[in-house]
């Protein structure tokens, strides 16, 4: 989970109040949503996906752009870059053994959103793969 001070500040117990139990798991707790269980993955509109967890605290964070969202084939909403540079950090994940990641968070409220691999298309060559559970999509 990313460390620090963030604009949006509730306490875990606030955050329980306010999100529904699965995406306090995956925002709170870094829990991982089942594959292709999210309706995010199949979401081909124009718009923001925007921030679940400032969503439920009233603040609206754009977090990526339908413009950069790539079909994956891993079943979690993929995207080659953020929306701008200060909309997400990374922070250094050790939970498996044999691999480390690089965990993506909301830049706003710390909430945990995902991992960032380094097997994504053009531009970049990164893939952020999200929790649908962590997003809001707001169509264009
Ligand atoms: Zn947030």
């Amino acid at each position: 989970m990313a460390q620090g001070k963030f604009r949006v500040q509730k306490t875990e117990a606030e955050w329980k109040r306010i999100l529904a139990p699965a995406s306090f798991a995956v925002l709170r707790q870094e829990a991982t949503e089942k594959p292709y269980s999210s309706p995010l993955n199949d979401e081909h509109r124009k718009g923001v996906f925007m921030c679940g967890g400032c969503a439920a605290a009233g603040v609206r964070w754009p977090l990526y752009s339908s413009a950069t969202k790539f079909d994956s084939h891993t079943g979690w909403p993929s995207f080659y870059q953020p929306i701008n540079a200060k909309a997400v950090v990374a922070s250094v994940d050790n939970k498996l053994v044999l691999q480390v990641r690089t965990a993506i968070s909301c830049a706003n409220c710390g909430g945990h959103l995902g991992h960032v691999f380094n097997d994504g298309p053009p531009p970049t060559g990164l893939r952020y793969c999200m929790n649908g559970l962590a997003l809001t999509f707001q169509p264009a």
